[in-house]
């Protein structure tokens, strides 16, 4: 990536470079240069010498004799003075020169030179830099605000390309029309087609949307310019949009070319209504201008306009109108296929053990992002390093997952006796409920293992297919089988614990959205009560019902959570001797891998009943 101006950091490097030269040249070459080299010898080779006629110069003062031989150039000696009233008489028969004195320290000029006119000469120019960024940065000159100090890369070859970015075949595609039309727009202007102008790519954070604009510009082999909407935001009003000017003048120039903008939401979130004195004035301009450039060029001149965002629904719908970024491309997380393209495409940079099955690591990862599986790999890269092994190997794979999905194990955690049997019955509990139940995705893997995260251990299920929908009937199974963990508690201890706070989160979560979002209660039929608040980054809802049926779906909650519980305290208690079988497994192990729970499991039939395996 090249740009324009050089940014802070590399300048900060270039200040530390400068201070270290300065500092070796004044240890290593300097002394050299100014003081050429003296060799110290005792007084009396000084006389040996001077009486076998080897010496052309002498120089004394009172802290020692400096003296030269006639070699040619001459070599330098010192010596210590002595009280020696007999050495002017002999120097005087040698018929030597003598005065003071012999040896300049340096020339004069030079000292001068190296002391003060080149340090100055490298802080004036250390300070031009600073001056000028100072000046840059809009806060000293006024006359400058009009200009801008857009930063603004032009890629050139980013090394990108589309066989980087895996499993987004539908987003590839549009793209590489798009990079088609920059190569050939006759073509297109032929048929009389217009290309839009601006193209907004949209999904959630980590699918591959900024990698996607370098793999165009990779392909697109036309200049690039890219620029993140968090850089037009300014401390003073009007930079933002001078930034904008700016870039749309360069790419002007430029054409074809494309333009990237990542982040735009955070320029081009909704102008408000009814903003009063101030707002958020630079925003808005920056905004203004920008549709504005969107709407001042000629398209078909070339200049392509990409933008990403995670979160399309604040963007002012002036953006998302006809005419500017009327196309939008949707980069959603990755299905199975996907997971293990991607997975593929990062394996590449490890050196994986020949046994590994990446098709069973992406199965594990489902929901994961292109992010999280780069991390995934890179994580497992790490452990076997930790390891001391020079291959990743599949247990690696797993292990890393388990990491991104609950956090690292935590080795030096020590539960107590009871607790552990308590973890390894509400583990359990979880596995048989949903094993036990038709429909559920099979258990992949149980472990009470206490993980940072502050889970004590974890139950992990993995579908074997893909799946879009979910029954009611899918979603009460799910319900009951997180229940399955405090249901196991009750019925072995006949106490209930405080690790059941993450399923009862989530069971309510569930069973919430059944009755204000799925429309899966008679009582209300089709109607969301709860609507999301962002499309990919989930989190909030927003509520709109009266108070009264706020109660009814406060009860109804309540209601089928209960129902599932009670329907999966009575599969454990109808399987109790297994329960008991798998947990006393499990204590022992600490790790149950998914084969291994189903072959005790056995196949699901109503056991009789037997004492506790476990004393508690
Ligand atoms: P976004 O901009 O959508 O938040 P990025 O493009 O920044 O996500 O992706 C972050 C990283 O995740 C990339 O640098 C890449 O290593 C990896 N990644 C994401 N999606 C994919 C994909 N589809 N194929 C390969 N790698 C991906
Ligand atoms: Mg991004
Ligand atoms: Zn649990």
């Amino acid at each position: 990536m090249r740009e324009f101006k050089p940014p802070r950091k590399s300048f900060i490097y270039y200040y530390v470079i400068v201070m270290v030269a300065i500092m070796l040249l004044n240890v290593f070459v300097f002394p050299r240069i100014l003081q050429p080299r003296v060799t110290e010898v005792p007084y009396n080779q000084f006389l040996n010498m001077l009486e076998k006629g080897e010496v052309s110069e002498v120089s004394r003062d009172d802290v020692q004799i400096l003296f030269a031989d006639k070699e040619e150039p001459p070599k330098l000696y010192k010596t210590g003075p002595m009280d020696d009233p007999a050495l002017l008489e002999k120097m005087h028969t040698a018929g030597i020169k003598f005065y003071s004195p012999i040896v300049e320290p340096a020339s004069p000029i030079m000292t001068f030179l190296l002391s003060w006119i080149v340090p100055i000469g490298i802080f004036m120019l250390l300070g031009r830099l600073l001056g000028n960024r100072l000046s840059k940065m809009g806060s000293m000159n006024a006359m400058q605000l009009g200009k801008s100090n857009a930063k603004i890369y032009i890629e050139s070859e980013t090394g990108t390309s589309f066989d980087d970015v895996a499993g987004q075949e539908e987003a590839k595609e549009a793209l590489s029309e798009v990079v088609d039309f920059l190569h050939n727009p006759k073509k297109y202007t032929e048929v009389g087609a217009i290309m839009p102008k601006g193209v907004l790519l949209v999904g959630p954070p980590g699918t591959g949307k900024t990698l996607l604009a370098k793999a165009v510009a990779g392909e697109a082999k036309v200049p690039f310019f890219s620029i993140s909407g968090s850089e037009f935001v300014e401390m003073f009003v009007g930079m933002g949009a001078a930034k904008v000017r700016d870039l749309f003048k360069q790419a002007n120039e430029k054409a074809p070319c494309i333009v990237f903008i990542d982040e735009i939401d955070t320029i081009g979130k909704r102008r408000e209504s009814g903003a009063g004195f101030g707002g958020n004035d630079e925003r808005e301009q920056t905004l203004n201008q920008l549709l504005s450039e969107m709407d001042g060029f000629d398209a078909s001149k070339g200049v392509m306009i990409l933008a990403a965002t995670n979160r399309p629904e604040i963007l002012d719908p002036a953006l998302t109108r006809p005419g500017r970024f009327d196309r939008r491309i949707p980069v959603e997380l990755p299905d199975l296929p996907g997971r293990v393209a991607i997975l593929k495409v990062h394996a590449k940079k490890v050196r994986l053990a020949p046994d590994v099955d990446l098709e069973r690591a992406a199965r594990a990862a489902a929901g994961a992002s292109g992010a999280d599986l780069a991390n995934l790999i890179n994580e497992a890269a790490l452990r076997a390093v930790r390891h001391n092994r020079k291959t990743v190997t599949q247990e690696d794979l797993e292990e890393s997952i388990d990491v991104i999905v609950a956090g690292h194990q935590k080795k030096d955690r020590v539960m107590s006796d009871r607790e552990k049997k308590i973890v390894a019955y509400h583990e359990v509990g979880h596995a048989m409920v949903a094993a036990l139940q038709a429909g559920s995705a099979p258990v992949h893997k149980i472990t009470i293992i206490p993980r940072t995260s502050g889970a004590l251990g974890f139950t992990m299920q993995v579908e074997e297919e893909e799946r879009y929908l979910m029954s009611k009937e899918d979603i009460e199974n799910r319900i009951s089988s997180i229940t399955g963990g405090r249901a196991a508690e009750e019925l072995v201890f006949n106490s209930i614990t405080t690790g059941a706070a993450n399923d009862i989160e989530q069971a309510t979560k569930l069973a919430r959205a059944m009755v204000t979002r799925y429309g899966m209660v008679d009582e209300f039929g089709m109607v969301a009560f709860d609507q999301q608040q962002s499309q990919y980054l989930g989190g909030g809802f927003t509520t709109n019902c009266s108070s009264e049926t706020q109660g009814k779906i406060d009860a109804l909650t309540v209601q089928i959570v209960r129902e599932q519980y009670d329907k999966a305290y009575q599969a454990l208690k109808d399987n109790e001797r297994k329960l008991h079988e798998i947990a006393q497994v499990l204590y022992e192990q600490e790790t149950l891998t998914g084969e291994q729970f189903m072959e005790i499991l056995g196949s699901p039939a109503n056991l009789p009943e037997a004492q506790p395996a476990i004393e508690v």
